[in-house]
This record gives structure tokens, C-alpha cells and sequence, in this order.
């Protein structure tokens, strides 16, 4: 279990010269704030500000973002107020748990929880992406103490995550956590799915275990010999919930599977990944079109190593290659990037500095307003999300729809008053015909008019969201009643007007 002590430890191995004793005052202040009050585990609730400021200790993350980690929770459920925070800690440490407060308390009208929730997260991450990462702190420990919590609450905080925090952890290249949190909420949400998949790997992975561990011998070797320095060279087992998926794929058959577990050579440099990459295939048989080179060609998340499945003897072995920075990246994402900042003079190595997490961080910062942070994104091509666009309300809401939605969608996921009386939209400020298809980020104004009835039969020619179709179908008369009533308004609007 995490101490004020094992925090202080995780946080000064990678930032030395962090301000401890404020780590200790934030230890002191949210301990008197939490005074009494426990978990439903039964333990004190500091037990819980500890674990997140653990965790973000865990992802090498900056002495503010630990502090904030201890006082997250502190405005929403104490006494103390984030007025008592900015005076005891400061303007940065309290812009972060004001965003913690904010996403933790934010009220939303109407849609459901999914949306609600991602609005809330782009929001967040938007002003300070920082707020997510102490997010992800704050869930985590969450997940791991679930147990104590009510099924039903449990299973809807599990499936949230697995829906909303993982993809996002996804995409913002944090492979460690994104696998954490997907084990964990698979572990509520399919006891029984998650268990057996788990005694699939077990049975198999005595064998498995001591093929990997022959392989790596002799392939330690190889490189001696050629003068490759190994930084690093250590099986990893795939997560629970990417195996399951990957099982289900291949029919339930596990021995289809050649991940699960893989074995990992960190290497100085990118000319000894491929230099490895080329040592390993001269002793074994690699697969046909297993060979993947994410690092000419990064995943769309900056994801970058040298994939490779050989034949190794009566086994087959995958083999994942890079260098310190990109396993880093691999493993941290988004998070790395404040870990180089504190010590910039370690610059990023030239083929990091374009990746999307470096963008991205640069982005927030200077990106204000959640209009043009969601435009850049698109611009980067993020898919979060697939399937699902977002899109905003003049007045800043955001409305979550299936791709390729059309105005009406929009209206009607609105108010049905809306959508009947919809007769234009503007996207962008620009007037558009209703049949337009709508991209995320996009800012859309519906043109109603009162007078108009009902709506038309037309528009299920493009209508994408199950509510709109339904009361379209249910409420529209025909092409030729719906023509003639906009005849009828057409004509008699300007004659009110004169008179
Ligand atoms: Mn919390």
C-alpha cells in the first residue's frame, strides 16, 4: 500500500530536485481535510489521495502534479475550499484541482452519461491536459478498490472506463495505463470471461516462459557477438482484455494467438533496432506479413518499434525492438513529455518532436478555447472515437452523433420542437442545405421556424440517429402536405411584415 514515503521515493527517483517538503505539507493538509471520513473499503480516505499520488508518481510525473494528486479530492468533499489550496500551494496546483473539481462536478442537461462524460473529458483536456493524466490517477485506484462499491455502481464505472478512459489513454499513447484500466473493468464487468481467459495464459505460460527464455539467451548472444549493446531485454505478457478480444477473434483458440506473450530488446539506437531486426531473421524464420515497422511508420497514437514473429524452433515468437525513448513513449505517452520538460536540457531526440503526443501537449497550451482545440484535433486526424463525431452548440455545449450526421440529427438530439421546426442550419456560420454531413468539431446553428408543422419525409434520406428517424417517420405527412405548408408560410410571412 502506497505511504506518504513510497510517493516521496518514486517521485525524486525521476525528479530529484522536486520540492518534498511541499509534497509533505499537501500530505498534512489533505490528511486534516479528509479527517475521518473513510472509503467504503472501511480505510481512510487519505488511503485514497495517496494511491493517485502514487500512481502519477508511478507514470514519472512532475512534484505539482503529485500534490495535486493528494488534494484532488479535497474542495469536493472537506471543508477546505480551492481558495485554501491556491493560498497554501500556489496558482499552478490549484488551476490543477480546480479542473479535477470542475470534471468531477459538472452538471449536464439532458443526453446521456456517455456523452456527458467524454464532453466533460474534452473539456478538461482542453484546458489542461494535465487534469486528465490526475484523472486516470484518481480511476485507477477507484477500479482497484471497486469491490466495496454496489454492483450496480460497479458495473457502471467499469464500463465507463472501459469506454471513456481507456480509449482515450489509448490515444493519447499510454499503453501501460490503458491496459490497466481495461483489465480492471473487465475484471467487473466479465468475471467469468476475464477469469478464464486468465487460465488460459496460465496453462500456458510455463512453456511458453521457457521457450522465451532459451530464445533470449541465444539472441543475446548474436548481438554480443555483432556488437549490439542490449539496454534491456525482458518478456512482456499481453494484458487480460487485448488477449480476450484477440482470442475471441480467432475463434476461441488461444494457440492462434502468437502475442501473448513477446519478447522485448531495448536497444541504444534506431540503426540497432534494425540492425537486430536483420540478426534475429538470419537465425530464425520470420513469418510472412508479420514484419511491422512502426518506426518509419509511427501508429496514428506516436507508437513506435520494430514488430517481428519468427519461427523458433516447434514455437512462434514475437519480437518487439526499439530504443530507451521509444519504450518510454510506448509505455508513458503523453505523460513522458513532462517528465523531458523539467529536465529540458535532455532535448527529445529529432524523431520524437513531431510525434502526435508532442503536438498535442504543445496544442493545449496554446489553445484556449475547446472550439479550436477540437478543430486542431481533427486536423491531426485523432480518431478517439471512431464512428462518432462531436459537434458544438453555439453556445459551447457539445453534441456527440454518428458519423456523417446531418443538421436534423443535430436538431432533433436537441429538442424534437427543434428538429420539427427546423428549416436551416449553419455550419461555421455558414448557411448549409440540411442534408449536410457533419465533421467534429463543427459549430451548428438550426434556423427554425415556428410555423413549420411538421417535418419531412425527405429528410430520412439522411437522417442517421435512431431518435430522428423515429419521430420523422411518425410525424411527417408526405412531400406534398409538407411543400404546400412551406408554400403557405413562404408566402405569408412578408405580408405580416408590411402590415
Ligand atoms: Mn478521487
Amino acid at each position: 500500500m502506497p505511504t506518504l514515503e513510497t510517493v516521496i521515493k518514486s517521485l525524486t527517483k525521476y525528479h530529484p530536485k522536486a520540492d518534498t517538503d511541499m509534497v509533505r505539507l499537501a500530505y498534512d493538509f489533505a490528511e486534516t481535510a479528509h479527517q475521518g471520513q473513510m472509503r467504503l473499503s472501511g480505510e481512510p480516505y487519505i488511503t485514497h489521495s495517496l494511491a493517485a499520488a502514487q500512481n502519477l508518481a508511478d507514470m514519472r510525473l512532475p512534484g505539482t502534479m503529485v500534490i495535486a494528486g493528494l488534494l484532488h479530492d479535497v474542495p469536493e468533499d472537506t471543508l477546505y475550499t480551492l481558495n485554501d489550496i491556491k493560498k497554501n500551494f500556489g496558482e499552478d496546483v490549484w488551476r490543477l484541482v480546480a479542473g479535477i473539481t470542475k470534471l468531477g462536478t459538472l452538471k449536464y442537461r439532458g443526453m446521456d452519461r456517455y456523452a456527458e462524460n467524454l464532453r466533460k473529458m474534452f473539456l478538461a483536456m482542453a484546458e489542461d491536459i494535465r487534469v486528465i493524466l490526475i484523472k486516470f490517477a484518481d480511476r485507477l485506484h477507484n477500479l482497484e478498490t471497486l469491490e466495496s462499491q454496489p454492483e450496480a455502481k460497479r458495473k457502471r464505472i467499469a464500463l465507463e472506463s472501459l469506454e471513456i478512459f481507456a480509449p482515450i489513454a489509448n490515444r493519447l499513447g499510454m499503453g501501460d495505463i490503458k491496459g490497466k484500466i481495461e483489465d480492471l473493468s473487465f475484471r467487473h464487468l466479465q468475471p467469468e470471461a476475464y477469469e478464464w481467459t486468465k487460465g488460459l495464459i496460465a496453462e500456458r505460460l510455463p512453456k511458453l516462459d521457457k521457450h522465451l527464455e532459451r530464445a533470449k539467451h541465444e539472441i543475446l548472444n548474436d548481438l554480443k557477438a555483432a556488437d549490439i549493446k542490449v539496454i534491456s531485454a525482458h518478456g512482456r505478457l499481453k494484458h487480460i482484455f487485448s488477449l480476450y478480444k484477440k482470442i475471441l477473434k480467432y475463434d476461441k483458440d488461444i494457440s492462434k494467438v502468437h502475442d501473448v506473450v513477446a519478447l522485448r530488446l531495448i536497444v541504444p539506437t534506431i540503426a540497432d533496432c534494425y540492425a537486430a531486426l536483420g540478426i534475429i531473421h538470419a537465425r530464425w524464420k520470420p513469418l510472412k506479413g508479420r514484419i511491422k515497422d512502426y518506426i518509419a511508420q509511427p501508429k496514428p497514437n506516436g507508437y513506435q518499434s520494430l514488430h517481428t514473429t519468427v519461427f523458433c524452433d516447434d514455437e512462434i515468437i514475437e519480437f518487439q525492438i526499439r530504443t530507451p525513448e521509444m519504450h518510454e513513449a510506448a509505455e508513458f505517452g503523453i505523460a513522458a513529455h513532462w517528465q523531458y520538460e523539467e529536465h529540458d536540457k535532455k532535448a527529445l531526440p529529432a524523431d520524437h518532436q513531431v510525434s502526435w503526443v508532442q503536438e498535442l501537449a504543445t496544442l493545449q497550451r496554446e489553445m484556449q478555447d475547446q472550439k479550436t482545440f477540437m478543430k486542431s484535433l481533427q486536423s491531426l486526424k485523432v480518431d478517439v472515437f471512431q464512428n462518432r463525431i462531436f459537434v458544438f452548440t453555439p453556445k459551447g455545449d457539445v453534441i456527440e452523433l454518428p458519423e456523417d450526421a446531418s443538421p436534423v440529427d443535430f436538431a432533433y438530439s436537441i429538442h424534437t420542437d427543434i428538429g420539427r421546426t427546423c428549416v436551416g442550419a449553419r455550419v461555421n456560420d455558414v448557411l448549409v442545405s440540411l442534408d449536410t454531413a457533419l465533421h467534429s468539431g463543427d459549430v451548428v446553428e438550426i434556423i427554425t421556424d415556428k410555423n413549420r408543422k411538421a417535418p419531412s419525409a425527405d429528410w430520412l434520406q439522411f437522417a442517421k440517429t435512431h431518435g430522428a428517424r423515429v419521430k420523422i417517420k411518425s410525424e411527417s405527412r408526405g412531400i406534398l402536405s409538407g411543400l404546400l405548408e412551406t408554400v403557405v408560410t413562404a408566402t405569408k410571412k412578408p405580408f405580416k411584415k408590411k402590415r
